[in-house]
């Protein structure tokens, strides 16, 4: 068999199979057993993007965006859109308009 001649049995091949199999699986359990690892992945991708530390700006009321203090919103839904975005009432109006 080909297989064979190229050193590459098929025995191997079936392990390689199984391994990638078990991969997949310990990935959809670890997606499941755990929602905020990706979140947390994703804040340190973020951070890392974008040299920002969201989290950090927001608990220190500090806009991520001008880096100027954020405690001033005309409304709820602004204030709330700040800590997720970390947008202040200023860039809020300028990034999603009025
Ligand atoms: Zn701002």
């Amino acid at each position: 068999m080909n297989w064979c001649n190229n050193g590459l049995h098929l025995e191997d091949l079936s392990v390689v199979v199984a391994r990638l199999g078990d991969f997949a699986a310990s990935l959809r359990s670890m997606k499941m057993a755990k929602p905020t690892f990706k979140s947390e992945e994703m804040e340190k991708t973020l951070i890392k993007m974008t040299g920002i530390d969201r989290r950090k700006c927001i608990t220190a009321d500090i806009c991520t965006w001008c880096g100027k203090p954020a405690k001033n919103f005309k409304d709820a839904i602004s204030e709330k859109e700040y800590r997720i975005s970390g947008f202040c009432q200023k860039c809020q109006d300028e990034t999603f308009g009025e």
